[in-house]
């Protein structure tokens, strides 16, 4: 499959992606992840995104465009990709569709993944990630919490609240979600691409997906 998520900080984009990926051995491309893993191993893309990352700014365009290009030709995307956090603005998925034109593929379906804004507010502040950044598993302080000593019960990494999940930026992330990505919604709904689902638990949307894609 060749799916876009859409949807707020903590609707649940990461955690559907990963069990979508276990479906048909698609490839579950998290922009988030790669930054964050850019930003640990002090590569050039790391040093220029950090500073936006921690106010919860997107980092720019011209950076993700560059990233994902070469991503998006990478081996592992023959079998599909579950693009997770990316596009994120209307540029950047102008530059997608232009990027897919080029090399002779299409998307078949944008899932804008709905959560009321209380869920959201409350996922966000519980969330807590594995340090690992070959890990990045996620964990909840409330309904899945890693293990008593506060690591990670993949690979034994401790877990910890990302920087950008202080409050501050947790607001300015919801911020600029709806002035810079939410537009996306209309975007995908005009190319004729778009799928709104309901998604509470994560299973139930994943079962919602594969369904989406045999209509
Ligand atoms: P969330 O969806 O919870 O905000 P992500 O892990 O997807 O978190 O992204 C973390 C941060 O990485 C964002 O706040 C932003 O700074 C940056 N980022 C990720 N994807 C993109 C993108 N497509 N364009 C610009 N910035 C991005
Ligand atoms: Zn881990």
């Amino acid at each position: 499959m060749r799916i876009v998520l859409l949807g707020a900080p903590g609707a649940g984009k990461g955690t559907v992606a990963k069990l979508l990926t276990e479906h048909d051995g698609s490839v579950q491309i998290s922009t988030g992840d790669i930054l964050r893993a850019a930003v640990k191993d002090g590569t050039e893309l790391g040093v220029q995104a950090k500073e936006y990352m921690d106010r919860g700014d997107l980092v720019p365009d011209s950076l993700i465009m560059k990233m994902m290009e070469e991503r998006l030709q990478a081996d592992d995307c023959e079998r599909g990709f579950i693009l997770d956090g990316f596009p994120r603005t209307i540029p950047q998925a102008e530059e997608l569709k232009k990027l897919l034109e080029r090399l002779g593929i299409a998307l078949d379906v944008v899932v804008n993944l709905e959560v009321p804004k209380d869920v959201i507010l409350d996922r966000l502040t519980t969330r807590r990630t594995c340090s690992n950044p070959d890990c990045q598993a996620i964990y909840n302080i409330k309904s899945n919490p890693p293990t008593e000593d506060g690591r990670c019960k993949i690979c034994g990494s401790p877990v910890i609240q990302r920087d950008d999940e202080t409050e501050e930026a947790i607001m300015n992330r919801l911020e600029t979600y709806n002035e810079k990505t939410a537009p996306l919604i209309s975007y995908y709904e005009k190319e004729g691409l778009l799928k709104n689902i309901l998604s509470l638990k994560s299973q139930e949307t994943v079962e919602k997906i594969k369904a989406a894609l045999h209509t």
